[in-house]
């Protein structure tokens, strides 16, 4: 049997390398390994290494052809448009404004800080004291203006960072003089751990006689926030939202914290950024409001925005003015999307209508794929597998308790875990059920859930069945540090099998010229997918190793699948021996919980 070829590209990563050969990144790695060759999943190789790589494992290189266009070429395209972008970016990044992500307690303020900042502005400004909310707003401090996300909380900010953007560049914790530090205060902190991003906090309500500035700096610090004026690196401002007291001083602040980060975005790059609000307006149409957080969004661009797209109509800033364009970190109103976008998603400018549609429906047979697939994105099982491929050297964790007395030594026990220089981290640790704030901080940081002797919240539940999101609970405390420990020793090796998904029967074969053979069938039972596995078996002997189904037509059209009871076209992989009578057995690799 002739090797089977293989087209590579000049330049692609490790991982795309494994992806054409369908192999797993690690075998890749060790075959580079073997051959003197250090390389992370992520790393780019040349077409010569790939090659040689290839060969070794038995297949036969030839440079990608650049033939007639394919399907997926706009895809391809944009892929290499990105990677010369990538390289262009670095000399047009600019400053930004910074992103500042307001959280905290329920009822500390956080929505009477966010609005009094803005109004305040607002007075001051040049447009009269007319403003909407419409998710984010601008202020102009010292001839600086700084970016608020109007949804307080973290529910908002975590929400962004699980689709991939970074939510915020700066978090405000809001915590009540009055009340102090309470549990949403310590998950809000959480989560701009989580984020990396730095933490100033506003000790607000200090107008009230029952406030306590020196608690709640004394709580604070207890916490690991200690305040700048005792050697922390905690900026704390005390405020009234009531008394518009002390606003300067957050604004100030502000500045302070981001002069020393590298806050940047390239204004002459394709626009991108965050879908924060959208509804269906009854005059409108659909309204959007998208921040901004590289280019520059134009009207006339046709942009995506996870299922909807459309070309932007018009676009009005905060103060429902209408404007032309918008740069990084700015938010606007838009219109002219087919479909009202979900918040939280992110938006892309697309190059045409054309290519706009392309990726919506390329992102629904991705969404119904994974649909298909159940079971965790992330499990204890795989964190293993993300060391070996250097994706990672941490293994993200969030740990939920019944009482102080277990929490304290199951985070020891767990901190304490190392297994070469694989290591745990703790995002969160609290005693309590595991809540929908837990599930929502997990997906957003790639964290498994453990609990010990806690329920899970049904919405909690729901959530982690929706994103993905592993959650283990546990009895036993040794139990739950041994599979931590077994997880990152790689021994929770996890466990794939083929399971059949249905049949054909070949009822006449075709030879098409350069295609090859093409199988005429009648599919028997289940459903027959294009991409999946299959074998062929001819008087009940399968017949040949695994092949893959390549193509799978519905008289000329490509389908995706064709269920029982309708006739088909199919192609295989690497198998040309058709004959009729032969039976097509078509398998996914499932994993076996
Ligand atoms: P959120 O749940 O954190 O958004 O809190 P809100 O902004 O809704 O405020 C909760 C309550 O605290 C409301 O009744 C506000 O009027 C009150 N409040 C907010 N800021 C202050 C303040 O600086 N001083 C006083 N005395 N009350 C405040």
């Amino acid at each position: 049997m002739t090797a089977k070829a293989v087209e590579v590209p000049s330049i692609l990563t490790v991982r795309e390398l494994a992806e054409l050969i369908d192999a797993s990144p690690i075998e890749v790695i060790k075959e580079l390994m073997s051959n003197g060759i250090m390389a992370s999943i992520n790393q780019q190789i040349d077409y010569d290494t790939a090659a040689l790589i290839i060969a070794e494992m038995g297949y036969e290189p030839a440079p990608v052809r650049l033939a007639e266009p394919e399907e997926d070429e706009d895809a391809r395209v944009t892929a290499a448009w990105r990677r010369v972008y990538e390289k262009e970016a670095a000399k047009d990044l600019v400053s930004r404004p910074a992103i500042v992500a307001v959280l905290g307690h329920v009822d500390h303020g956080k929505t009477s800080l966010l609005d009094v900042i803005r109004h305040t502005n607002v007075q001051a400004g040049e447009y009269g004291g007319i403003t909407q909310h419409i998710g984010a707003y601008q202020v102009q401090h010292n001839g600086q203006k700084i970016t608020f996300l109007d949804t307080p909380g973290h529910e908002a900010f975590t929400a962004m960072r699980a689709r991939g953007a970074q939510g915020a560049d700066v978090a405000i914790l809001v915590v009540a003089a009055d009340d102090g530090i309470m549990p949403q205060t310590r998950e809000a902190i959480a989560h701009a751990q989580a984020a990396k991003v730095p933490i100033i906090v506003a000790v607000n309500k200090i107008d009230l006689p029952s406030a306590n500035l020196e608690r709640v700096k004394q709580q604070l610090a207890e916490i690991g926030l200690v305040p700048d004026e005792w050697d922390g690196d905690t900026l704390v401002v005390p405020v009234s939202a009531k008394l518009q007291a002390g606003l300067e001083d957050l604004l100030e602040a502000i500045i302070l914290v981001t002069d020393g980060m590298d806050i940047t975005a390239n204004p002459k790059a394709p626009a991108s950024g965050t879908v924060l609000e959208g509804e269906l307006d009854p005059r409108r149409g659909v309204l959007a409001t998208l921040l901004v957080q590289n280019g520059t969004l134009k009207v006339g661009d046709v942009i995506v925005a996870g299922l909807a797209c459309g070309k932007i109509r018009a676009m009005f800033d905060e103060r429902g003015k209408r404007v032309k364009q918008a740069e990084p970190s700015t938010p606007v109103q838009v219109m002219g999307l087919d479909e009202v976008p979900v918040a939280g998603e992110l938006f892309e400018k697309a190059e045409n209508d054309r290519t706009a549609r392309a990726i919506v429906q390329e992102r629904l047979v991705a969404a119904e794929e994974a649909a298909a697939q159940p079971g965790p994105a992330f499990t204890l099982e795989d964190a293993f597998e993300r060391f070996m491929a250097g994706e990672t050297k941490e293994l993200n964790l969030i740990i939920k308790s019944d009482v102080q007395g277990t929490l304290e030594p199951i985070t020891k026990s767990l901190n304490d875990l190392k297994v070469s220089d694989l290591k745990v981290n703790i995002l969160h640790a609290e005693t309590g059920s595991i809540t929908d704030s837990d599930v929502m901080l997990a997906s957003a940081s790639d964290a498994i859930i453990l609990g010990f002797q806690v329920p899970v919240d049904p919405a909690a539940q729901r959530r982690a069945d929706s994103e993905g999101v592993d959650i283990r609970t546990y009895n036993i405390i040794y139990k739950l540090i041994e599979d931590v420990e077994q997880a990152l020793q790689g021994m929770l090796a996890p466990v794939y099998e083929d399971v059949r998904i249905g049949m054909a029967e070949v009822r006449q074969v075709f030879h098409i010229r350069r295609v090859g053979q093409v199988a005429g069938s009648y599919v028997r039972d289940g459903e027959i997918r294009r991409g999946a596995k299959a074998r062929v078996v001819r008087n009940r002997q399968p017949l040949q190793g695994d092949s893959k189904i390549s193509s799978l037509k519905r008289f000329e059209e490509d389908v995706r699948e064709v269920r029982a009871g309708f006739e088909c076209g199919i192609g295989l992989d690497n198998f040309n021996d058709f004959q009729e009578g032969d039976i097509i057995e078509c398998y996914v690799t499932q994993r076996v919980t």
